[in-house]
């Protein structure tokens, strides 16, 4: 199933192998960023998604991840992403591509290439082990959620 605006549904459960072969590929995109000298002070302000007019879309892969490593959310006020606490995230480990692709300093171009590679792995992790790449915005998710 392709991307869409409705809510994700979270997977029953995820295999370890298929959660160590995701979290290498968001180490993996950490150095890659790390090596293009991408740097964020941690303002917070790309969480703030609607003040920042920005949207965080991810799998129903990922976001099953992000939830068993950091918990239930609490509510998503003014659009902001409930994991944001004091301008920090406290959903690091578990954090989505999406989260760990966009930095504000970098140059769009790098960014782009980026998130071709590396969506284009996470396809093939996702056909490999025979997973629906559904595609969906994070905040209506979590909201059907709770
Ligand atoms: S990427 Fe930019 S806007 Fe987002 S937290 Fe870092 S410095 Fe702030
Ligand atoms: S999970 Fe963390 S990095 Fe991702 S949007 Fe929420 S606060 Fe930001």
């Amino acid at each position: 199933m392709g991307p869409r605006h409705a809510p994700i549904p979270l997977l029953p459960s995820v295999d370890v192998p298929i959660r160590r072969e995701l979290q290498q590929l968001y180490d993996e995109l950490d150095k890659e960023l790390s090596a293009l000298g991408a740097a964020c002070t941690a303002c917070g302000d790309c969480c703030r998604f609607t003040a920042f007019g920005h949207e965080l879309w991810l799998t129903s892969l990922e976001l099953t991840v992000l939830l068993d490593a950091a918990g239930p959310p609490g509510p998503a006020s003014d659009g902001t992403c409930p994991f944001q606490s004091e301008g920090r995230c406290t959903a690091r480990d578990g954090r989505a591509l999406g989260c760990r692709i966009f930095h504000c300093r970098l140059d769009p171009s790098a960014m782009e290439r980026l998130h071709e590679t590396f969506m284009e792995r996470l396809r093939e992790l996702h056909a490999r082990h025979d997973l629906d790449m559904t595609w969906g915005e994070f905040l209506s998710s979590l909201s059907a959620l709770r």
